[in-house]
């Protein structure tokens, strides 16, 4: 009988511990490169591993690889840095489904808690108190068939719509979304330009020629750090 009981226990244990744990590519401490925390000494928590392949993407290292870690261990972690804002990234977070239970424990922790999603996946679940990053995949991401459009149903006025551009074809496109979807009226968009293939200043006079209701961005970490890892 006690035999029994102790395996029973065991066995509804184990999968309570898996279900606290995440894969995690990098916990670093930098400065907020973009979006409305722009500045802000934070705390990067990034996630492993991302289901879309965007043809300029940036954090490919994310795709594969990382470590497994407890979500005690991983807020432990964030603690040890001493900063109020803290950014879930990847890859894309949302893939991992425990990736809310985390958001969640951030923000029960008194953190100012940021998420940056693809837009691909479903953010109806996220904590209303984390301020979502969303982006809006355009053309030339070669994933713009994965933007979940029911996602624009779930933003609320703290949240962010990004948009990265790397052509004039995508800014027309981004132009178009953002007025057929009133997404201005939904939360703050943020326009940026890929790295190397639209001069900012070309970007920022575009949305200026054209009035747009929308926050033109540089990357600051790009600017300070060149994009390294752990930056
Ligand atoms: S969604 Fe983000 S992490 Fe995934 S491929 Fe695109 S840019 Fe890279």
């Amino acid at each position: 009988m006690v035999v029994s009981d102790a395996s029973t226990s065991a066995a509804t244990a184990a999968p309570a511990v898996a279900a606290e744990r995440l894969r995690i590519t990098e916990i670093f401490h930098s400065i907020q490169g973009e979006a409305d925390a722009i500045g802000w000494p934070t705390v990067f928590v990034r996630l492993t591993g991302c289901p879309l392949r965007c043809v300029w993407c940036d954090t490919t290292y994310s795709f594969h690889g990382g470590e497994w870690r407890g979500i005690d261990d991983i807020l432990a972690e964030v603690a040890s840095y001493g900063a109020r804002h803290v950014c879930v990234t990847g890859g894309e977070p949302l893939a991992q489904k425990r990736c809310l239970t985390l958001l969640q424990r951030l923000c029960d922790a008194d953190h100012e808690v940021s998420l940056e999603t693809s837009g691909a996946l479903d953010v109806a679940a996220v904590d209303p108190r984390v301020r979502k990053v969303m982006d809006l995949k355009a053309p030339d991401s070669g994933e713009s068939a994965r933007n979940l459009w029911s996602n624009l149903d779930h933003l609320l006025p703290h949240d962010q719509v990004k948009i990265v551009i790397a052509s004039r074809a995508d800014y027309e496109w981004a132009r178009g979304v953002v007025a057929e979807h009133a997404i201005d009226r939904r939360c703050m968009v943020l326009f940026s330009p890929v790295w190397g293939k639209v001069a900012p200043r070309e970007l920022a006079e575009w949305i200026i020629a054209d009035r747009l209701p929308v926050r033109f961005q540089l990357q600051l970490h790009k600017l300070l750090w060149n994009d390294a890892p752990g930056r």
